[in-house]
């Protein structure tokens, strides 16, 4: 069983085509720019070289259109055929309250979809036009949403309700989902596996830690908290979102700065965040290196960074009374062993030990607890392609 997973951003979309049989990836790539000059797609098949190619691409439809002929090309294709798709995964970022599951997409999915649109306006309208895109292109074979929202609806009602009049609940759906689902969830299994223990005895704190970032407190398997809310700007500071305020900030900054709603919205998703403190960038290479070269707002924003991830660590241990392994993965997660380390060093209370020498790895599974450790401390490559293809092959199976 061959199958496509896709995950379509605003302007890009990006592709693995993965062989089930022993689940190794075909060939991956990316297109960019869609809908704007310069419009470009990498194609990597595997064991073949890298194709590039730059051509304007109006819509998702006529990138889903590239990357089928990309895939079936003499020269950089993988397969025969494209009847040789036995079905396409789809990346949707929110499912809202409706999906505590992987579906099989129909119109009434898809209609649900449009619903949750109100919820994720910039991530939902192009998860749906990349389905529909498919639809088009691939008529017959099954499609399947998978949710970045769908792991966290197992959260209890004290973790997901906010403080404020019931009614907004009620009404609006305002409540925390948490995201990255797909993330916490792989990393959360390949820990157990290496902790030798079955999932549904461990408790585990998840740090996804990339441009978009979150925590999530996974008991016996499932989510009981994360970080991110109603939507993903809440919790740790990020690349460029600011993560948890003081919500009154909001109206004094609208009022001193002379911004509207939207505008302060934008300011907290895309220039706040370490490259909000550190006036730099958003890339942690960069900000790593400049705080090495003396830059003190670097140094400031990677101090806060790191701070505030130690101190969701230490809430949802709280929240759990107790926690056996705290994993790192994603951008930052895998790659940075001063990430982990500096974290790592506001934990020792907890019991966690870290053995720089075994954290010395990037991009790598590794356990780097050190001798005496009680906690375990990990770093875990996440997958989350991984998991899309898994479970579409798991309801086609059905
Ligand atoms: P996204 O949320 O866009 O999927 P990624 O998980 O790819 O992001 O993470 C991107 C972030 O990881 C970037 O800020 C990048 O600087 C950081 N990163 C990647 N490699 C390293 C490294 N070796 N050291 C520090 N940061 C790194």
């Amino acid at each position: 069983m061959k199958i496509l997973v896709l995950n379509c951003g605003s302007s890009s979309l990006k592709y693995q085509l993965i062989n089930m049989k022993d689940e190794s990836v075909l060939a991956k790539g990316i297109c960019e720019r869609i809908g704007i000059e310069g419009a470009n797609m990498k194609h990597q098949p595997e064991g073949k070289e890298a194709y590039k190619v730059t051509t304007p691409m109006e819509s998702h439809k006529d990138a889903v259109k590239l990357v089928l002929e990309a895939l079936v090309d003499k020269n950089h294709g993988v397969i025969a055929n494209i009847a040789e798709i036995d079905a396409v995964g789809h990346r949707v970022v929110h499912g809202g309250e409706e999906f505590a599951k992987s579906v099989v997409i129909c119109d009434k999915v898809k209609k649900a979809l449009e619903a949750c649109s109100q919820l994720a306006p910039l991530h939902n309208p192009a998860n749906i036009i990349g389905v529909e895109a498919c639809e088009a292109q691939l008529p017959n074979v099954p499609q399947i949403a998978v949710f970045d929202t769908s792991f966290h609806q197992t959260m209890p009602r004290k973790a997901y309700l906010y403080a404020l009049p019931y009614e907004y609940y009620d009404k609006h759906k305002i409540r925390r989902y948490g995201f990255h689902g797909t993330s916490h969830r792989y990393v959360s299994q390949e820990a157990a596996k290496l902790l030798g223990k079955p999932i549904e005895e461990l408790k585990l704190i998840t740090c996804h830690l990339g441009n978009g970032a979150s925590v999530c407190a996974i008991k016996h398997g499932e989510s009981v908290d994360t970080s991110m809310g109603l939507t993903p700007l809440e919790g740790l500071a990020m690349g460029t979102r600011s993560g948890d305020i003081d919500p009154a900030i909001i109206a004094f900054v609208m009022e001193k700065e002379g911004l509207t709603a939207q505008q302060v919205t934008d300011v907290l998703n895309k220039k706040s965040g370490v490259y909000g403190v550190s006036g730099v960038t958003s890339d942690f290479r960069d900000i790593e290196a400049e705080a090495a070269d003396g830059n003190d707002r670097a140094q400031a924003a990677l101090d806060l960074y790191y701070y505030r991830v130690a101190k969701y660590v230490g809430e949802y241990a709280a929240a759990m009374n107790g926690v056996d392994a705290v994993i790192f993965t994603a951008g930052l997660g895998e790659n940075s062993k001063e990430c982990r380390a500096e974290v790592c060093a506001y934990l020792g209370y907890l019991g966690i030990v870290v053995d720089h020498e075994k954290n010395a790895v990037r991009g790598k599974v590794a356990d780097f607890s050190g001798s005496g450790a009680t906690v375990r401390s990990m770093t875990i490559p996440t997958n989350e392609e991984l998991v899309i293809a898994r479970d579409t092959k798991e309801l086609l199976d059905k």
